[in-house]
């Protein structure tokens, strides 16, 4: 189904969300995003595999990666961030609300959307903390040294912190709302350590001046 999402300013609003949700929390502007002449740059795909064939793959991020990068989205300099109107699955977790792969050192985020009759009328409502906690996994977050480091968990691959169930990486049993960024900045933003992944530093960033 297209949602009109790459037309309507929907993905505009997201991403905007994404900036504020940063400089509320950080010294950091927002997130690098592409632009063309001033507006964000957004493509529409329409993949050539059916909503039947993706919902029979084990994990929807490979028949989407194949179309996206057959679409001609493939350089690794970039992280592509999608929005995808369907439900998204990874093995036994089904429905998931995001998922982070790379794809022949290409790396995609995405975020899963699908409309439902009520009393659910969707689920995977906040697409713009979704999208932000899979764009820090596609920049390495977070990393096995961070002090709070949730390994592989029951329901979650890894890459998630256990402390803060309001963390935007937590991971564990007990998920709150995603809003927390590194309160005590010491596992994946803004801890300094040379030798651990701080996002902070990535030039993916952008800073004040
Ligand atoms: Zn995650």
């Amino acid at each position: 189904m297209d949602e009109k999402w790459d037309i309507n300013g929907t993905i505009e609003s997201i991403a905007a969300s994404m900036q504020s949700c940063l400089r509320e929390r950080s010294p950091v502007e927002g997130l690098r995003f592409d632009s063309i002449d001033g507006v964000l740059d957004i493509t529409f795909v329409r993949l050539k595999a059916s909503l039947t064939q993706i919902s029979q793959a084990v994990v929807t991020s490979a028949p989407l990666m194949e179309g996206l990068m057959e679409a001609g989205l493939d350089d690794p300099k970039k992280i592509y961030a999608a929005w995808v109107p369907f439900a998204g699955r990874a093995g036994d977790l089904n429905p998931i609300c995001g998922s982070q792969s790379d794809r022949d050192g290409v790396k995609f985020s995405s975020t899963f959307f699908e409309r439902h009759d009520d009393p659910e009328p969707n689920h995977c409502l906040s697409q713009d903390t979704i999208m932000l906690h899979e764009v820090f996994h596609a920049l390495g977050a977070v990393s096995p040294c961070a002090p709070n480091y949730l390994g592989q968990s029951s329901n979650l691959p890894k890459g998630h912190v256990n402390d803060d169930p309001n963390d935007l990486m937590y991971g564990g049993d007990e998920l709150g709302v995603m809003i927390e960024l590194d309160k005590d900045r010491d596992d994946y933003f803004g801890h300094g350590l040379a030798n651990c992944t701080d996002l902070a530093d990535s030039p993916f960033l952008q800073h004040a001046d």
